[in-house]
């Protein structure tokens, strides 16, 4: 349930064909999904399971493991099975691992052409096993790893070099009558990604997956994502994102479920509405905001909290807000939907806000 309408949608979305990850749908109509990576070794077996379960706990969709080894192949069967939402395998180098994957029921497996040596003698066997096991495929393509080929004729990972690549990969499945696969065009530098993409949007239905490459660090990783993402999704391009931060996959999945919900792709959850202070504050709004972001962090009813740290933008952002305070003269207002219901101590603001939210969150079914 959602407490005001539903806010405008962006652009609508480009018309892609439709795949199953497992038991998720991407492409067409689904809802734009939200993926992670484990950063376990994945034949510990335990140690992945337990990362998994707490991407799952964070709203991942779908999981992506690393399949390196033999032994990490062996443990896909039991890690497939025992994982609440789809796996999918990613393998570069060997193509055994492609079977190995396919055979252990993963959802799905991420392959990159261009680290797989004769790739091409290998598509009809590759198609052959996803289509007996309705797995479906990515075709990774990367700025890294790209054909020399490619990279002789355009110099360097241009846009125009990442398509063509996808594009040519895409066309040797195709050949084979095979059409269970998404696309992902992935480059660290911002512009030439959405500028991939969209070339890539433009050349085909293919579903396709969001990635800015090696986006680094957490604060430069996030904001870099929600450049290229936010680009792209208010183009109605993109069917699955992941964000790629230098962090624990936790925080990819949480910066991947907001950015879903700003741009108006996923139900909006709790959210803060704080000012950013100024000479005029009567509050510390910086640590304020902060105590309620704490002290809310449990709740998941789509609640939008102002806070605020005067009464000249603060009682009107309050009141647009489900649950607002405006602080002055060392008391807070508190509003619950435009109407102020008590006036507190600045030191019991958080306590209050959080006993309204509770209710709140009560009253629509998430308490
Ligand atoms: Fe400044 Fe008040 Fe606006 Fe906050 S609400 S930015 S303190 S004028």
């Amino acid at each position: 349930p959602s407490v005001r309408p539903e806010a405008p949608v962006l652009a609508p979305r480009k018309t892609t064909r439709q795949i199953q990850v497992g038991d998720v749908a991407v492409g067409g109509s689904a809802p734009v999904s939200v993926q992670s990576m484990t950063t376990t070794k994945t034949h510990d077996i335990g140690a992945t399971l337990q990362q998994i379960a707490e991407l799952t706990a964070a709203g991942c969709d779908i999981v992506r493991v690393a399949c390196p080894t033999d032994k990490d192949a062996e443990a896909l069967p039991i890690i497939a099975k025992q994982s609440r939402i789809p796996v999918i395998a990613d393998i570069h180098f060997q193509p055994k691992y492609v079977f190995a994957a396919i055979e252990a029921g993963c959802g799905a497996v991420r392959v990159n052409p261009g680290n797989i040596r004769k790739f091409d003698d290998r598509v009809k066997e590759i198609c052959e096993a996803a289509t007996d096991h309705g797995v479906s495929l990515r075709i990774g393509v990367n700025a890294g790893s790209l054909d020399p080929r490619l990279l002789k004729k355009y110099g360097s990972a241009t846009p125009e070099a990442l398509v063509e690549s996808a594009v040519w990969e895409a066309s040797l499945f195709e050949e084979q009558g095979f059409k269970d696969f998404k696309i992902s065009v992935k480059h660290h530098n911002v512009v030439t990604m959405v500028e991939a993409y969209r070339q890539l949007s433009e050349q085909g239905d293919w579903p396709l997956h969001l990635g800015v490459t090696e986006a680094g660090p957490a604060f430069q990783g996030t904001i870099k994502s929600a450049t290229a993402f936010g680009a792209l999704l208010a183009e109605g391009i993109g069917d699955t994102i992941r964000v790629s931060l230098s962090a624990p996959p936790v925080e990819e999945v949480k910066v991947g479920t907001k950015i879903l919900e700003y741009m108006g792709l996923r139900e909006r959850k709790m959210e803060i509405v704080s000012c950013p202070s100024c000479g005029r504050a009567q509050v510390d709004v910086w640590e304020l905001a902060e105590k309620v972001e704490n002290g809310l962090k449990d709740i998941t009813a789509p609640i939008r909290v102002a806070v605020m740290g005067c009464v000249v933008n603060g009682p009107g952002e309050a009141r647009e807000a489900d649950l607002g305070c405006a602080s002055g003269n060392g008391k807070g207002q508190i509003f619950v939907r435009g109407k102020v219901v008590e006036t507190v101590r600045e030191d019991a603001i958080v306590e209050t806000l959080l006993r309204y939210a509770n209710q709140m969150a009560e009253d629509m079914g998430e308490g």
